[in-house]
């Protein structure tokens, strides 16, 4: 893709989510293709074919970037979320509305 093309995708892409209230992180995408995304040892490569030795996995380079992204982006938005709770649940927090899911969105807001 020529970086014209990046560059109007990207923005094509903001725009939507900014028209649907969509949140926009950017993540650097160094590095993104050489950890396998489900153990983090170092990926082989067959051309295109990524092949984690350890793990088994075996994906397209993009996919391979593209899990690893998300996963990146995740990774930033965790301190400013706090972590999901993960005791199990009361008649009395689900009374309320369940653990942490307003104090969530609240927070994903202000972030915006
Ligand atoms: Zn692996």
């Amino acid at each position: 893709m020529s970086r014209f093309a990046y560059r109007k995708l990207q923005l094509a892409i903001i725009t939507k989510a900014l028209e649907y209230n969509v949140l926009i992180l950017f993540v650097d995408p160094r590095n993104t293709s050489t950890a396998c995304p489900r153990c983090g040892a170092r990926l082989s490569y067959n051309h295109r074919l990524a092949i984690c030795r350890i793990c088994g996995v075996i994906a397209d380079r993009d996919t391979v970037g593209a899990i690893n992204i998300y996963l990146k982006a995740l990774k930033t938005l965790a301190p400013r979320l706090g972590s999901w709770d993960t005791r199990p649940i009361t008649n009395e927090t689900r009374a309320k509305g369940g653990h942490m899911d307003e104090l969530m969105t609240t927070r994903i807001k202000s972030y915006i």
